[in-house]
């Protein structure tokens, strides 16, 4: 479903952030991936659906080429689901209305099938009760799970999340990561950035570690977690765990 090949970026001439970074996820499958704070999980995530450009390599999705210019981008994004730490949610609409805009403009679906739609995934995300209140209205952890419900109005083939608790309260971050669970176990193929070892453990089938821009481990869950190859995922998850 995802296809990175090679992908070298830089952000300057003088300073590479992505190096050689080649990985893949199928159809179905939930990829974590961790690493320490500047090591280029952001911009690899943000690459997958074009948000960045790179400058070597490839990356597709569902067969198509993101770095392609005859790639029609708005489609491409319309069916890549991306969850960010800071929900993003539009201030001035309510919930419901934030959940239709862009199933309105870039679908073209109808008012009546958009709402619809909207008001069974906030159910989805247990927060049917809120869909006529503003997002200041919400706590983190709802803002949040609208955000996820957002994403999946678009009925996207794919869902990035990029350290979608690390700004909740604690208390919040387990209402989300059920969201996340579940739609792990429904089948979404997902790749999310995360520090969350517990959901990794739970639902991830593998886990790659970043550092410094490159892609250091690539390993089946169990092997990570088991015994971690290289001595930078065994600091990183000794400090974490
Ligand atoms: P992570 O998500 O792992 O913390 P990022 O992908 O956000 O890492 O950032 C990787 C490196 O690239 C960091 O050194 C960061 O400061 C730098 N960086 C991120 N975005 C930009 C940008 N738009 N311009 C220049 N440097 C950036
Ligand atoms: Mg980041």
């Amino acid at each position: 479903m995802i296809e990175i090949s090679h992908v070298n970026k830089w952000y300057s001439p003088t300073f590479q952030v992505l190096t050689d970074c080649t990985t893949s996820v199928t159809k179905g499958e939930v990829v974590v991936v961790c690493g320490p704070s500047g090591s280029g999980k952001s911009t690899l995530i943000k690459c997958v659906n074009a948000l960045e450009p790179f400058q070597e390599g490839e990356i597709s999705v569902d067969g198509t080429k993101v770095n392609d210019p005859k790639t029609d981008l708005p489609k491409l994004r319309s069916r890549v689901g991306m969850v960010f730490q800071h929900f993003e949610l539009f201030p001035h609409l309510k919930i419901i209305e934030n959940l239709c805009l862009a199933q309105q403009k870039v679908l073209g679906r109808p008012y009546d099938k958009a709402v619809a739609k909207g008001k069974q995934l906030l159910e989805r995300v247990g927060l049917k009760e809120q869909a006529d209140k503003f997002p200041a209205q919400l706590s983190g952890g709802q803002q949040q799970r609208v955000a996820i419900a957002r994403a999946l109005a678009m009925d996207p083939i794919v869902m990035l999340f990029d350290e979608p608790t690390s700004a909740l309260d604690p208390e919040m971050v387990s209402e989300v990561l059920d969201v996340m669970v579940d739609l792990a176990r429904e089948g979404m193929t997902m790749m999310v950035v995360t520090h969350e070892m517990g959901f990794a453990r739970k639902v991830a089938n593998r886990v790659i570690f970043m550092d410094r821009g490159e892609i250091v481990e690539d390993a089946e869950k169990e092997d990570f977690f088991g015994k971690p190859r290289s001595d930078r995922a065994q600091k990183f998850l000794s400090k974490i765990l």
